[in-house]
């Protein structure tokens, strides 16, 4: 299978799709009917979540297997360290390995909601970087390996510049790419591009996208990850909140000048947070591509 790495070799911006595993057995049987809409938009690559815990984690590896088996579309497993030990870790990986995933984003997590105060102990890896040098001490050039970005610095650590230098150090350990979390002012993205290069990473990094469906629901999201919404999504937003065709049109609008300001700024294509949903991606991938 190819990996995401190559295709950066080849292409100067890349058009990628974010999924996450549906806990439903009617919703996973609904995911893998869109997915055949999501290939006919010919993504360079796809990425899939890793549950912070439950049982949509062991859906991550079957889902990338089967879209790169299928659609033979280059696929990204998420793997989140947290709550594993190093040799469940180890388990995954080589069962990455087997079934032929080579893309893998390495990432920490986030303690599970039914275990809020777990902490790494001496059999767990406690930050991403240790998972990045774990993978590529032992798999060498096998997998491509992405990383997470904050643009506005992680939650947990919103001094900016200390951020970045943290970035740099997943990207030392191995990490050959960054994806960021999403963001709405493509100043955000271009300054962390800047703090990034100023530090000596020059891996490609490519920003995440959500086009607004759910005004609430953003609201709620970016509470707990820490992003920020400007006050001109508030203003435009917030007083149609209510309604779901007003809310769509204006998400629609909003995406297509947010990615048209992000890549003809330079930035190396965009990573869509789909929520397994193809429109209004398909309608915003035809505006900007
Ligand atoms: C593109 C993307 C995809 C994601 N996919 C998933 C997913 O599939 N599943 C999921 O559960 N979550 C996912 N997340 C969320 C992510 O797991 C959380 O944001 C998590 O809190 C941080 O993960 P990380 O890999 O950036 O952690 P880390 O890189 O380990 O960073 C975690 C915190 O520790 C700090 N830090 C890093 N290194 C050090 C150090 N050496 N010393 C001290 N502090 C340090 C960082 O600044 C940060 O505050 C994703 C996020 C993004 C942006």
């Amino acid at each position: 299978m190819v990996k995401v790495t190559d295709i950066f070799a080849q292409k100067d911006k890349t058009f990628s799709f974010e999924f996450f595993p549906p806990k439903t057995a009617e919703g996973y049987a609904r995911f893998l009917d869109a997915l055949a809409g999501f290939n006919g938009l010919k993504p360079d690559f796809i990425s899939c979540t890793y549950g912070a815990g439950g049982s949509s984690r062991e859906k991550t590896l079957d889902i990338v297997d089967h879209i790169q088996t299928k659609y033979r579309i280059p696929s990204v497993a998420h793997l989140t360290c947290v709550v594993h030990t190093k040799n469940e870790i180890q388990g995954i990986i080589a069962e990455m390995e087997r079934r032929g995933i080579c893309n893998v984003l390495a990432l920490r997590g986030d303690a599970p909601k039914d275990n809020p105060g777990w902490r790494p102990g001496k059999n767990n890896f406690e930050y991403s970087w240790e998972l990045v040098a774990f993978i590529r001490g032992h798999y060498d050039v096998h997998f491509s390996i992405g990383v997470a970005g904050f643009p506005e610095g992680h939650v947990l650590c919103p001094d900016r510049d200390l951020d970045a230098r943290y970035l740099k150090n997943k990207i030392t350990h191995g990490a050959d790419y960054v994806i960021t979390q999403l963001f709405f002012k493509p100043k955000d993205y271009f300054d962390y591009v800047g703090r990034l290069r100023k530090l000596g990473v020059t891996a490609r990094i490519i920003p995440g996208v959500l086009p607004i469906t759910d005004y609430k629901g953003l609201v709620h999201f970016c509470s707990l990850c820490g992003a920020s919404i400007p006050q001109q999504v508030h203003d435009i937003f917030k007083p149609i909140a209510d309604d779901p065709a007003k809310i769509l049109a204006a998400g629609i609008d909003f995406c297509i000048k947010q990615s048209r300001e992000l890549l003809q700024g330079g930035a190396p294509g965009l990573h869509f947070y789909t929520l397994n949903k193809i429109h209004p991606v398909d309608v915003i991938l035809k505006e900007i591509r």
